[in-house]
């Protein structure tokens, strides 16, 4: 998100300073906008898709959907301590 942002203000501050003399502040300028815009979308959709762990459970084989940012919960169908380890479901200790 910082790199992204940092890129955006580096790209208007070229283009804005340089740009007012030579069209080289555009060519360099216009380049970093872009990537400033598009690289925290980027950023976005890879935290996302990391987010969220699916599986089955260990015990009964029910389906169950969580957070990677869960460590351990109880099984909504049979109520047995699941833990998430490297994004998989483990029976729990
Ligand atoms: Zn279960």
């Amino acid at each position: 998100m910082a790199v992204g942002l940092l890129l955006f203000i580096a790209g208007l501050v070229i283009s804005l300073t340089v740009g007012q003399s030579a069209s080289i502040g555009l060519i360099f300028g216009i380049p970093l906008l872009i990537a400033g815009l598009v690289l925290p979308l980027f950023m976005m959709r890879d935290l996302l898709q990391h987010n969220v762990v699916s599986g089955n459970c260990p015990y009964c084989d029910a389906p169950i959907k969580t957070s990677d940012a869960t460590i351990r919960l109880n099984c909504p169908n049979c109520k047995n301590l699941i833990e998430i380890r490297e994004m998989t479901l483990q029976r729990g200790e």
